[in-house]
């Protein structure tokens, strides 16, 4: 309830101080902040993927410069020697307007990336997305194998059969890509399991799922009994660090991602920025108020 006050409220604050938390989980406004950040993260080991704020979109106009937008990162990313991918949310590119029109926005730039053998991975939104967003990836995959992946939500009460469907579509020479993490929006308890014990349940058996199959797996939390998990998995399938990642958000739990990095496995940090920022950092909050108990220990305690 508390949360949920604090949510509503902070809207209408000056944008300044939204920014006194926001800068934590934001690299900047400018694609160039966003360089820095990978340049700066780099030398500790760390990989990145690039998202560019501005999911929420009124016509293609706007899709059409989303796209754009990322071929821009695509070429400036280029002349950097990084192990760098690309996140996207196709509502900014029009999932809910036009479907066929987004699906070919998002080809042109996942078309870019192999050109430049690199990937791009659509990130997963709110329920009303999710089997539009799957869509999106079986067509992708199809074509471009190894230069697309998406994230897939464990706390979907839907998500065990969407893996059959998607693992059906991995091969050796089609190797399917995904990243695994709980879920971020307010979804329903008919939609989505609500209980934490429940939800860390399913994704180590979501993981299990996949870690046992070969499918390539980008571990995305920041939670350490699923880190552990996470390990007790890796060791009982004897995989290697090229068959997984994991990763997490700019921001958040920088020690634990330095001891992940230390134990030898791949990390890779999620880099947002743009001139959305404002909006985005709000939207989240009303999705998930209980984002503010961590905006509050930010306005306290520097990372
Ligand atoms: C790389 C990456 C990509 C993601 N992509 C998607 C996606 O496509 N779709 C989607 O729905 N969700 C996505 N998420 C968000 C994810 O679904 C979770 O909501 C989020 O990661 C928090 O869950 P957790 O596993 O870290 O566990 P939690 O139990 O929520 O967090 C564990 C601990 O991590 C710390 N922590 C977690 N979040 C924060 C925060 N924001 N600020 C400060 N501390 C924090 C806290 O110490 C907390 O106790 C992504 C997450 C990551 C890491």
């Amino acid at each position: 309830m508390f949360h949920h006050l604090i949510a509503s409220f902070l809207p209408h604050l000056p944008k300044k101080f939204i920014w006194l938390f926001s800068r934590r989980y934001i690299s900047g406004v400018n694609l160039e902040d966003a360089v820095k950040t990978a340049l700066q993260l780099h030398p500790a080991g760390a990989w990145t993927t690039i998202d560019r704020l501005g999911e929420f979109i009124t016509c293609m106009k706007q899709a059409e410069e989303s796209r754009d937008a990322y071929m821009t990162i695509i070429d400036r990313f280029g002349i950097e020697n990084l192990n760098v991918t690309y996140s996207l949310k196709p509502s900014g590119f029009g999932l809910l307007i036009d479907f066929e029109a987004c699906y070919e926005l998002i080809r042109q730039v996942v078309m870019k990336a192999h050109d430049g053998n690199q990937l791009v991975r659509i990130d997963m939104e709110d329920s009303a997305c999710v089997d539009r967003e799957i869509e999106l990836y079986r067509r992708l995959h199809a074509e471009f194998p190894g230069n697309t992946g998406i994230a897939i939500q464990s706390y979907l009460r839907r998500t065990a059969n969407d893996l059959k469907e998607v693992a059906e579509w991995h091969t050796s020479e089609s190797p399917v890509n995904i990243r695994l993490c709980k879920g971020i929006y307010n979804e329903s308890e008919k939609i989505a399991y609500k209980r934490p014990e429940e939800i860390n349940r399913r994704y180590l058996a979501d993981l299990e799922f996949l870690l046992n199959r070969g499918i390539y797996t980008a571990i995305a939390t920041h939670d350490k009994e699923l880190v552990n998990g996470a390990f007790g998995l890796i060791d009982k399938y004897q995989l290697s660090p090229t068959q997984y990642e994991f990763q997490m958000l700019y921001g958040v739990s920088p020690d634990l991602r330095t001891a992940i990095i230390e134990k030898g496995h791949h990390l890779r940090v999620y880099v947002p920025y743009g001139e959305e920022w404002f909006g985005y950092s709000t939207r989240r909050l009303k999705e998930n108020p209980e984002m503010v108990k961590h905006i509050i220990k930010a306005m306290f305690v520097r990372a």
